[in-house]
């Protein structure tokens, strides 16, 4: 199964990611997390990364494209799960000849769609673990123990890119460079539109359903 996850940063790509990828058996490839792991290694990559992620900018499209690329190119990305890429229409020209190269096309992709003032609310209140990455909300999925992972007990951190400000230029980056994808993708034919204004199990039934699983 080769997919592409697309909607506004808070949709809950990468929730409903963690799940997909065990029920699919397929990779889960996010290049926010490939970007956060290069600046947490300090990498060359990840100071170029940095100072654009910290203003909710979008990394270069070249950047972009070129890690994208190596990762699709290792024996295990036969299926996969794209989230947060591609994230402009160079981005998805770049991927979509890539792929046809390979000979293995996208068989579709989720549109995740949720209300502007929800994702303010969702990506300020959200906590992530430190050591495992799990995700937290400190209103909508608090922690047993506060700051704390219920997981693996590791320390609760909030993005540097989850701050209200960047925040809001996160989400006026995804309407002038990444909305337009959901129609780039209408015309091939690929999109399956999913609410996600409802909670993850609920979402995640729906994509099921979109891919023609039933999963419950
Ligand atoms: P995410 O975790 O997907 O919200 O990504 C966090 C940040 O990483 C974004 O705000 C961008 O600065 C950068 N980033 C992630 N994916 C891409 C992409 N496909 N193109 C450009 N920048 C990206």
């Amino acid at each position: 199964m080769r997919l592409v996850l697309l909607g506004p940063p808070g949709a809950g790509k990468g929730t409903q990611a963690q799940v997909l990828r065990e029920k699919l058996g397929i990779p889960h490839i996010s290049t926010g997390d490939m970007f956060r792991e290069a600046v947490l290694q300090g990498t060359p990559l990840g100071k170029e990364a940095q100072k654009y992620m910290e203003s909710g900018q979008l990394v270069p499209d070249e950047v972009t494209i070129g890690i994208v690329r190596e990762r699709l190119s290792q024996p295990d990305a036969v299926g996969f799960l794209l989230d947060g890429f591609p994230r402009t229409v160079p981005q998805a020209e770049s991927l979509d000849e890539f792929l046809a190269a390979s000979g293995r096309p996208l068989v579709a992709v989720l549109s995740i769609q949720v209300p502007g003032q929800v994702l303010v609310g969702r990506l300020t209140g959200r906590r992530v673990c430190s050591q495992c990455g799990a995700n937290y909300h400190i209103l909508n999925k608090p922690p047993h123990q506060a700051g704390k992972c219920d997981l693996c007990g590791g320390d609760l951190v909030q993005r540097a890119d989850d701050t209200e400000e960047t925040v809001l230029k996160r989400l006026e980056v995804y309407e002038q460079q990444t909305a337009a994808l959901v129609g780039y993708y209408q015309q091939r034919g690929l999109v399956r539109e999913v609410n996600g204004n409802q909670e993850p199990q609920k979402v995640l039934a729906d994509i099921g359903l979109a891919l023609g699983r039933d999963w419950g």
